[in-house]
């Protein structure tokens, strides 16, 4: 077991238990937010046919060059989705829709707003294109890899790949994760409570999160501070889930059980890294299941999760940590508070940041506390402060800008 290590080194050791997840077909419909489990090539050319990218007239460009107006004759329409039968000869014109097929013949596009009718001819008063023209396979040709494994299915990516000819495409399985929250303190919400108690928050949030990261959490509410309930609990999970994820417990204390009984029982890799708030998460295996010990406080359990959980999901997705699914992404702030850092750990404070003209200013309101979940919600970024390092109003430091 290592104890006190480096976000990095954490990061490493936690990518040594990424998991290797099946693929499962997904109808389009359903598939928003899903992780393509293999790369897509296209099943057509796209364009499929040349077609037009106006309304208007299907000419030949030679005919529409001189200045002033071109009279030509009328020879039919097409629309898009009828099929194409007509051929223009010099001196002719087709009308044309958006879509529809190029007659044969043609080789430019005159806009409608550049003609008139008259009788059975058609008088052009402006330029006849050939860019109008849009040509086969110009964007995609068959058979061209258009979508790789890995990618994020965006609203734009959903209709990529039905463009290519897939109602249904390969993803990755969601991985499913177990939330286990302990504590003697903890009820459930909106349930009678004691003066002494507090109302269990983590599960909730932290299943957000792992539905954030592609996920499917499972909560199995809350553990009292007791190493046989949590020993049933653990192994319950671990035969449904593909991984654990426990709040509380894991500091130095004699109720510390989540890290007693993964010493004793389990097995542990690391514990404690150096970030603040945040320090004493562990991480282990727990019946052959990754486990990730977070800690009880509030805030310090969405951190850890963003620093060290959520790199997880993309190890185990193959893709980098910048890539989506993520929970944001790190930038440049200038400081328009000063903060204090953390001596030998990474200081993450919370930060309000907002994109003025001149680039993103960052700010504090909330008292900071790693037990105040409200700063998380009044702020939108943390600071990653280096170890031993302060900022002042205007220095330009690294910070993480939550989605
Ligand atoms: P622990 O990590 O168990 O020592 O808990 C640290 C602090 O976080 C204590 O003040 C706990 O009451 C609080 N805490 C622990 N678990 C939760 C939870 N699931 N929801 C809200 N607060 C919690
Ligand atoms: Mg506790």
């Amino acid at each position: 077991m290592e104890v006190g290590i480096s976000i990095a080194r954490a990061k490493l050791l936690i990518s040594e238990s990424k998991l290797n997840l099946s693929s499962e077909n997904i109808h389009l419909d359903d598939v928003n937010g899903r992780i393509l489990a293999e790369g897509l090539i296209s099943k057509v050319n796209d364009p499929r046919f040349n077609n037009s990218a106006m309304d208007g007239w299907a000419v030949k460009e030679a005919d529409c060059r001189h200045a002033g107006e071109t009279v030509l004759k009328i020879v039919g329409t097409i629309q898009a989705g009828a099929e194409q039968t007509i051929s223009i000869n010099p001196g002719e014109a087709c009308k044309i829709t958006t879509g529809a097929p190029i007659p044969d013949g043609a080789d430019a596009i005159v806009i409608v707003e550049n003609s008139k009718v008259e009788g059975k001819n058609v008088i052009i008063s402006g330029q006849a294109k050939k860019s109008f023209i849009r040509i086969k396979g110009e964007n995609l040709s068959k058979g061209k890899l258009a979508l790789s494994k890995g990618t994020y299915m965006t609203p734009s990516a959903i209709s990529l790949a039905a463009t290519m000819g897939y109602d249904e495409v390969p993803v990755y399985r969601k991985p499913v994760i177990g939330i286990i929250s302990t504590g003697d303190e903890l009820v459930m919400p909106n349930s009678e409570i004691n003066e002494h108690q507090i109302f269990e928050s983590n599960s909730f949030g932290i299943a957000a999160l792992v539905e954030k990261m592609g996920g499917k959490p499972i909560r199995y509410g809350i553990v009292t501070d007791s190493i046989d309930e949590l020993r049933e609990t653990l192994n319950h999970a671990a035969e449904d889930c593909d991984a654990l994820i426990t709040s509380g417990g894991v500091s130095m204390g004699d109720w510390d059980i989540v890290r007693k009984i993964m010493e004793a029982e389990g097995q542990i890799n690391f514990w404690k890294v150096n970030m603040r708030p945040g320090g004493p998460p562990l991480f282990g295996e727990w019946k052959k299941k990754p486990l990730f010990g977070l800690p009880g406080n509030p805030v310090s359990s969405h951190l850890v999760f963003l620093m060290l959980v959520s790199p997880w999901f993309s190890n185990t997705y193959d893709i980098e940590e910048t890539a989506p699914p993520n929970l944001g992404r790190k930038v440049r702030v200038t400081m328009k508070d000063s903060v204090k850092g953390a001596k030998n750990k990474l200081c993450l404070r919370r930060i309000r940041i907002i994109s003025a003209n001149n680039g993103l200013q960052a700010s504090t309101h909330t008292h900071q506390g790693s037990g105040n979940i409200h700063s998380m919600v009044a702020h939108n970024g943390v600071t990653l402060l280096p170890p031993n390092t302060n900022a002042k109003i205007g220095d330009i430091i690294d910070a993480f800008w939550f989605n």
